[in-house]
């Protein structure tokens, strides 16, 4: 028997085997979501772009004499967000202000509402004076013109766009994102909506690994079945390579309608095949007409539970991830024993709750089978046991993987 392969030797394999796609695009900020940068971004102004106002309130000038000495001062100036700044401050006089309006000339301070009273003929009086730059949000304190904002191979997500806009950029540069073709395999597979013939199941990998794909930042360009067997597979493969990745489902095992790891062999090249993971043994890595090729394990949990371990990480890096981080993890106590063999990794599933004193607690799902699609689709993580654990006991500790915002 080959040895099996360790997950991270693995992962580290694949990811050495691929470069981020050679392709760039120029995009409006507005279309660049879920994009990696490919090129440095500089903000064009100052964030914010002038001092103004963190407060509705007053500005003064905090030296002002007639200030420090308790005296009411007289409004001359009302600022509103949006309007220029106003003229400079007289002495014994402040400005009406508002959140997110400019200072007027004189001012460095503002008191807030709360903190004045309006008195006869309209002045205002003040319980304290304030310091010099209270509530003021100066030119620049977030951002300075010029200053690097990201760089190439930065994931553009929401509060990135945020900053790039923030800082006068409409348009970045981008790598494409890769294009993915799906291929499930296996005689027994009904598209949905057709009436199920006997010994036919439902085709259920294909929308679950279009919609992980494209969690990962890849589109999907086609989405093909294949029968079990070597020619009409080999010519849906052949078709596939017009993507620039194929994620194969199903056949990568030892069984007689198992043909996806041989004709890798025999028109691309196998890089590796079969880990030490549960679930997932059957996976195989490889290139098929120049394009990376990942073989998944046709028990849907399989599929998915090697798509996040592997596939993911790997399409980010075509898409132009400069780090792959490892999906988050925190220790959890288990609530009831587990079973495990040693000899392979185990990414089982399960749910994790955190108890009202703060701690995390996890239920291991009782049905562990790789085709349990309710304990996949109910749970909200993976518990990670390393490959030479045995049975575990209720109250030991163990690594929890939460789906949200990566399986999710
Ligand atoms: P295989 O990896 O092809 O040996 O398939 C393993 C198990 O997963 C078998 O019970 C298949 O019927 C099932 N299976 C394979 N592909 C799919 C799929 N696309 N959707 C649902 N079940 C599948
Ligand atoms: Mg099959």
């Amino acid at each position: 028997m080959t040895e099996l392969l360790d997950l991270d030797t693995a992962l580290e394999r694949l990811l050495s085997s691929l470069e981020p796609l050679p392709n760039c695009q120029l995009l409006p900020i507005a279309l660049a979501h879920n994009h990696y940068l490919s090129a440095t971004q500089r903000a064009v102004s100052a964030v914010p772009p002038f001092a103004h106002s963190a407060m509705d309130g007053y500005a003064v000038a905090s030296s002002d004499a007639a200030l420090l000495q308790g005296d009411a001062l007289m409004v001359s100036q009302r600022i509103l967000a949006g309007s220029a700044p106003g003229p400079a401050l007289a002495p014994g006089c402040c400005a009406r202000i508002f959140t997110g309006a400019p200072l007027p000339g004189g001012a460095d301070a503002i008191i807030a509402q709360e903190e004045s009273r309006v008195v006869e003929g309209g002045r205002v009086r003040f319980e304290s004076p304030p310091e010099a730059g209270a509530f003021v949000r100066p030119r620049g304190g977030d951002v300075q013109a010029g200053q690097v904002l990201a760089v190439a191979g930065d994931y553009l997500h929401a509060a990135r766009l945020a900053l790039l806009t923030a800082a006068g950029i409409d348009q970045v540069q981008v790598h494409s994102r890769p294009r993915v073709a799906i291929v499930t395999t296996g005689d027994e597979l009904c598209a949905p909506g057709m009436p199920l013939d006997s010994g036919q199941i439902y085709d259920c990998n294909a929308p679950m690994l279009a919609a992980l794909a494209r969690d990962s930042g890849a589109d999907v360009m086609m989405v093909e079945h294949a029968n079990d067997d070597p020619g009409a597979l080999r010519r849906v493969l052949d078709a596939a390579t017009k993507a620039d990745a194929i994620i194969c489902s199903g056949g990568v095992s030892v069984g007689d309608a198992d043909h996806v790891r041989d004709v890798l062999a025999a028109a691309g090249e196998v890089s590796f095949w079969r880990l030490a993971l549960k679930p997932g043994k059957p996976f195989a890595y490889g290139l098929f007409g120049g394009r990376p090729l990942f073989g998944l394990p046709g028990n849907p949990v399989s599929s998915m539970v090697t798509f996040l371990l592997l596939v993911k990480p790997a399409l980010q890096r075509l898409g132009g991830a400069r780090n792959i981080e490892a999906p988050p993890r925190f220790p959890a106590t288990l609530t009831q024993p587990i079973k495990k063999r040693p000899g392979r990794r185990d990414f089982q599933r399960g749910e994790y709750r955190v108890t009202r004193d703060g701690h995390i607690e996890v239920t291991a799902d009782a049905r562990q089978d790789s085709n349990i699609l309710s304990a996949l689709s109910a749970g909200n993580c993976l518990i990670d046991l390393p490959r030479q654990q045995g049975n575990l006991e209720a109250g030991e500790k163990v690594w929890v993987l939460p789906l949200a915002g990566w399986g999710r």
